[in-house]
């Protein structure tokens, strides 16, 4: 899975941006949404591998289709991080059986 320099949620264009120290007010955060402003800012951190990121990117994705939708979920944040790593891992598995994916060489063009 590649991270976009955005996405569209809802019809809304949200623009992914990497951020260093992100915060939520309280600790350290590996992502946040930001409705107003239709942004989605990931952790720049080092430490942060690939895979993570891309968790945390759906992370927030589905936390904008909740607000899109104009639902409150209970428990929130433990229901949107067991999705966003169940979608993440089902598109990583099968995404050439649910896309008609090329394969692309290292320079760029398709096989
Ligand atoms: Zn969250």
């Amino acid at each position: 899975m590649k991270i976009p320099e955005s996405v569209r949620i809802g019809g809304v264009e949200y623009a992914v941006e990497y951020v260093s120290h992100l915060n939520n007010g309280v600790t350290l955060a590996y992502g946040h949404i930001d409705y107003d402003n239709c942004k989605i800012e990931l952790s720049d951190t080092s430490g942060t591998g690939h895979e993570r990121r891309c968790q945390v990117l759906w992370h927030e994705i589905l936390h904008g289709i909740r607000n899109h939708a104009g639902l409150e979920i209970e428990n929130e944040e433990e229901v949107v991080e067991i999705f966003a790593k169940g979608i993440y891992q089902v598109l990583q598995d099968n995404g050439g059986r649910l896309f008609d994916l090329k394969e692309v060489t290292n320079d760029g063009t398709a096989n």
